[in-house]
């Protein structure tokens, strides 16, 4: 019997059955990394990603520190961080309270 039934995987270089394979969806190519070969990468890519946003830095608006992604809010409605960092961002929003505040008891 001849040997059709095995693919080589291009990322562990080992001759694997087919059904190791992911087909690719609506196509007849098949997927040249074998299912745990392709579980490996995705999972090391997104291990990438998440060091590269530990290491991203964003210079607030207010203080114009550049300070870690993380000390920033995401906002979700504009898909993008807030232009200043959550100290800031909540200094800020403790002023605008107390304004409001002074607003009111005048009023
Ligand atoms: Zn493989
Ligand atoms: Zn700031």
């Amino acid at each position: 019997m001849k040997d059709s039934s095995k693919k080589k995987c291009r990322c562990c270089q080992k001759a694997r059955p087919l059904a190791l394979f992911h087909r690719l969806e609506g196509t007849t190519a098949i997927h040249p990394f074998c299912r745990p070969c392709l579980a490996m990468t995705v999972r090391q890519r997104t291990a990438d990603r998440a060091t590269r946003r530990v290491l991203t830095k964003r210079d607030c608006a207010q203080c114009g520190q550049q300070l870690p992604i993380q000390m920033f809010h995401w906002l979700r409605a504009s898909n993008s961080y807030h232009s200043y960092c959550r100290p800031c961002h909540a200094a800020y929003m403790a002023e605008r309270y107390r304004r409001l505040m002074e607003v009111r008891k005048r009023g």
